[in-house]
């Protein structure tokens, strides 16, 4: 078994909330509502993971299975440039497969491991989890069907995690909900709380201009806890 290390987030503050940041052989789950960070922080780390060890990275590829067509490599292009890479060279190292729906989603995360044979992925992002999972299984009577598919998912997620030491990022969006102090990643307001398997789940929220609040949740072994972080032209920053 490979030794567990950590990806940095861009945010020395997130870091250390993270307990150096995100882990290996682990899913992390970041969960807010509409412009609160989460596809910006995937673009972030999709460049991170191909830093140097020595300044938190994994000298890794990326792979960014796409459900909502939110990837944007212009973005890339500035966050690279910012961390004095090559935005060719890192726009090379991500490969982005868009997911039509969620059977495809599911198809893509074989796919991530046929890839993972030919390059050392380090990180496999899913942007959203959940989106395409929630548009298809509606009605009270799909619920069980839809939280099935999803946890097989999360097992295929976790297994590529292991066999890769990577890093396991996905997003979920869920309704700002003042009554409840977390939204639900799993179910509209007022649904049912059921959890994913994810061994980290940070909580975003929006703050002042481009200030977002990171809250990590019921971490296994980390303290409960939260951070500010920016969003600015460079990505993700203290
Ligand atoms: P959704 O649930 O709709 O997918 P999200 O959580 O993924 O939302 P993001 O797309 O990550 O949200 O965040 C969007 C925010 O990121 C914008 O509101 C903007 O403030 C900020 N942003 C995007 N691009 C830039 C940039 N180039 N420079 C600075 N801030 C940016
Ligand atoms: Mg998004």
């Amino acid at each position: 078994r490979k030794k567990v290390t950590k990806l940095t987030t861009g945010s020395s503050d997130f870091d250390t909330l993270l307990g150096g940041g995100l882990e290996t052989q682990a899913i992390t789950e970041f969960f807010g509502e509409f412009g609160s960070g989460k596809t910006q922080i995937m673009h972030q780390l999709a460049v991170n993971v191909q830093l140097p060890k020595d300044k938190g990275g994994l000298e890794g590829h990326a792979v960014y299975i796409d459900t909502e067509n939110t990837f944007r490599p212009e973005r890339i292009k500035q966050m690279a440039e910012a961390l004095e890479l090559d935005p060719v060279e890192v726009l090379k190292k991500i490969h982005v497969a868009r997911a039509f729906n969620s059977n495809h989603q599911i198809l893509l995360v074989d796919k991530a491991m046929e890839l993972a044979k030919e390059y050392p992925v380090r990180l496999l992002i899913v942007d959203s989890l959940t989106a395409h999972f929630r548009a298809e299984y509606v009605g009270r009577g799909s619920l069980a069907e839809r939280q099935q598919l999803l946890n097989k998912h999360m097992h295929d997620l976790l297994k590529f995690a292991d066999l890769n030491n990577a890093v396991v990022a996905v997003t979920n969006q869920v309704s700002s909900n003042p009554g409840m102090m977390f939204g639900d990643p799993t179910q509209p307001i007022g649904g049912n709380i059921v959890g994913h398997t994810a061994t980290y789940r940070i909580y975003l929220r929006k703050s002042r201009g481009n200030k977002r609040i990171a809250r990590l949740i019921d971490s296994p072994a980390l303290p409960d806890g939260e951070v500010v972080i920016k969003i600015v032209k460079e990505g993700i920053r203290d």
